[in-house]
């Protein structure tokens, strides 16, 4: 198992920088995910540490090694996508073998290797089926498998739940951690999904034009984000700007209002954004006791939650509260509460003060 290090890459293709000067340590053991828009530079990463595709600038090293320059072939890591490619042709045995039949392991001993991999993956007794006679699920677990079989120093996973529906998709995330625990081996995950990030990952890497927006374990990112544009690809978030006031522990809102936050490093009268997750947002039943008076535009019952849309005087906000309450209908008169920590201030124009 092995460590991974990027120092500075960049990948240029003509004028365009699809990775621009990305750093990042993985620890060994450490189950990373790379989370990003469409487009953010997410796979070039990954083909990049691959070795399927090599940086106009910096360098990369795998357990200590430098290898920037090695052929994919010379780097023994294991690899997932999206389409599963598996050989159709073959059964779910041979098509896990293959690594090793490339590698020229004897017989025996791929037999061993083979019915371990499927048994980590729970598939064990499937050996002559053919992948079409498998579920998208089980086919992405024969994949997995595949890549594991020949004990790779790294895994690297790009998308590889995409193509699965919902309950699938859980199913193999808990059997990929699982997994990913029991083996101890260092991973890397490209997603688009923020769920995804969230759940599974020791620490998140979120990517936005080929840049690193923020390294930082889930909750961390979720509730610090560095910028506007982690609060936002991380979940709903409500944004409201205005300035540090003078006590230093409220903002002051373009429209006049004050509102609680925990204390601020920022001297006053600096121009911040104030982000608050829907879930930390209280509504209270009409008048007092609330920071901002709102009023209920939309309720929407989601079962185990109820997302509320309200107006406030700095504009409209989302709250999200448990489901299976009372609640409050469309129209009502309620206020919005908070506790003043729950209040996360970034600076304008800038990334965190810490
Ligand atoms: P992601 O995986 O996050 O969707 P990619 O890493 O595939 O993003 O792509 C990042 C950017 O680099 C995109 O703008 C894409 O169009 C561009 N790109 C990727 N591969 C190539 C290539 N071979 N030639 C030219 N541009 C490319
Ligand atoms: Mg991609």
């Amino acid at each position: 198992m092995s460590s991974i290090h990027l120092h500075s890459v960049s990948k240029h293709y003509g004028a365009v920088a699809a990775v621009d000067d990305v750093s990042l340590d993985v620890a060994q053991g450490e189950f990373v995910t790379i989370l990003g828009p469409s487009g953010s530079g997410k796979t070039t990463v990954l083909t990049m540490i691959a070795g399927l595709n090599h940086p106009s600038a910096g360098s990369i090293h795998i357990g200590g090694r430098d290898v920037t320059a090695l052929p994919a072939a010379q780097r023994n890591i294991g690899l997932v996508f999206q389409s599963y490619a598996l050989f159709p042709h073959m059964n779910v045995f041979d098509n896990v073998a293959f690594p090793l039949s490339v590698r020229k392991v004897g017989a025996r001993e791929t037999r061993q290797r083979v019915e371990e991999a499927l048994a980590r993956v729970r598939l064990d007794g499937f050996e002559r089926r053919k992948p079409s006679q498998l579920s998208g699920g089980q086919q992405q677990r024969v994949a997995l498998a595949r890549a594991i079989v020949f004990k790779p120093d790294i895994l690297l996973l790009d998308e590889p739940l995409g193509a699965l529906d919902r309950k699938l998709r859980e199913e193999v995330q808990i059997e990929l951690r699982r997994l990913q625990r029991s083996l101890g081996i260092t991973t890397i995950l490209v997603t688009h999904d923020q769920e995804e990030a969230l759940s599974l990952s020791d620490r998140i890497v979120v990517l936005d034009h080929g840049r690193v927006q923020q390294i930082a374990a889930p909750r961390e990112a979720y509730l610090r984000p560095s910028n506007r544009f982690v609060a936002d690809f991380l979940g709903t978030a409500n944004f409201l700007e205005g300035r540090i006031g003078p006590d230093r522990r409220s903002i002051l809102l373009g429209g006049g209002q004050a509102i609680p936050c925990g204390a601020s490093t920022l001297p006053e009268g600096a121009r911040v954004t104030a982000i608050l997750r829907p879930e930390r947002l209280a509504l209270e039943p009409d008048g007092a006791g609330g920071i901002l008076p709102a009023t209920v535009s939309e309720a929407v019952y989601l079962g185990q939650s109820v997302r509320y849309h309200v107006e406030t005087p700095t504009g409209p906000m989302v709250a999200v509260t448990p489901g299976g309450r009372g609640g409050f209908a469309a129209g009502a008169q309620v206020s919005a509460a908070w506790q003043p920590d729950d209040v996360w201030i970034i600076p304008d124009g800038g990334s965190t003060p810490g």
